[in-house]
């Protein structure tokens, strides 16, 4: 029958996309969620239970109680910065999230697991764009976690026998088209989103961290993915277990990389405004340049990004923002 799906984290930034594009396929997806950072106000498409993962009883009560077969699992903490100056936190949380959700996965009737891994996984990658065979040698505590969970699921799926896949996501960013969703982090930290508040005039200046970068403008490189995109990637994933797919670990990026300034250029144009800016010394933890080779998702998942290209990003996010320029020009 329909697989019964339980999102974790659905409250949150991408777990609430997810959710919508699983309704817009009929599905009514459980979310399970702590509202630690997310919002109520982001659960439109199913019910919402409340519960810490690390609660592994509970957290097998309420999959038993919905039935649940497949749990997309995106609850965890997920700021690079913070996982330097609090580790602990992301091991906790992160890892023993994973150990006692996968436990209480074991106990009941899920047969499917899809797990939001991470670019981070990679550190600073010995071939760019990186593909998924590269060695992975996370440079932050963040990474780290998620590296252990990658392993943790590959160990427990196959004492559980689940199906799997594992999705590293590169730079998530966008809204929304339909205005419905957007991205919203406290603290905010995120490059796009702090950008379009700085050209709304809510913060005085954008911080740059690091300009002396081996890069062509000094500044870091990122790949950049639609919000509805990565959304789209895991409906693909799904069919794919669904049709007996082997264990899966592929990075869902765009892989085209952008540069802190291009970013902050395609802000000002979206917008109409200035961002001012200032240059700081590098953020710790942060590679130069993270981008995918999006080769294998495309081949086995059939992943084609729409909404990716940076101008489509932007756009988006500052429409959810209230800020997109009145007329657009092209010059
Ligand atoms: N960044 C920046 N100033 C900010 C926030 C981010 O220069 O106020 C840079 C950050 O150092 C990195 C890039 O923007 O090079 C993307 O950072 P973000 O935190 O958005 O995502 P991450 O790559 O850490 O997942």
């Amino acid at each position: 029958g329909v697989p019964r799906i339980c999102v974790t984290g659905g409250a949150g930034y991408i777990g609430s996309h997810v959710c919508k594009a699983l309704s817009a396929r009929g599905h009514v997806p459980l979310t399970l969620d702590n509202l630690s950072t997310g919002t109520r106000q982001n659960v439109s498409w199913g019910p919402l239970a409340q519960v810490d993962l690390r609660d592994g009883t509970a957290v097998a009560r309420t999959l038993r109680a919905h039935q649940i077969t497949t749990v997309l699992h995106f609850a965890a903490s997920a700021y690079v910065g913070e996982s330097v100056t609090d580790p602990g936190k992301y091991y906790d949380n992160n890892v023993g999230g994973m150990i006692a959700l996968l436990r209480a996965c074991g106990m009941t009737g899920v047969r499917q697991v899809i797990f939001s891994s991470s670019c981070a996984t990679y550190g600073i990658p010995d071939q760019c764009p990186v593909t998924e065979d590269s060695v992975q040698r996370p440079i932050n505590p963040y990474g780290r976690s998620k590296l252990m969970c990658e392993d943790i699921l590959t160990d427990m799926a196959g004492q559980y026998g689940f199906g799997f896949a594992m999705l590293r996501y590169f730079n998530v960013a966008g809204a929304d088209p339909d205005g419905q969703l957007r991205e919203r982090h406290t603290p905010e930290t995120h490059l796009i989103p702090l950008a379009l508040m700085t050209a709304a005039g809510q913060r005085g200046e954008m911080q740059i961290f690091g300009n002396d970068y081996d890069t062509p403008d000094g500044t870091c490189i990122r790949d950049y993915i639609h919000v509805s995109d990565l959304a789209q990637g895991h409906l693909q994933a799904l069919s794919y277990l669904d049709q007996g797919g082997a264990p899966l670990a592929v990075n869902l990026g765009s892989g085209q990389g952008y540069s802190n300034l291009e970013v902050l250029r395609a802000v000002s144009r979206a917008t109409g405004r200035p961002v001012p800016t200032r240059m700081m010394p590098r953020r710790r933890g942060d590679p130069p340049v993270l981008v995918a080779d999006a080769g294998l998702a495309r081949a086995i998942l059939g992943f084609a990004p729409r909404r990716s290209d940076l101008a489509t990003i932007v756009g988006d996010a500052a429409r959810s923002f209230g800020l997109e320029r009145a007329h657009a020009h092209s010059s």
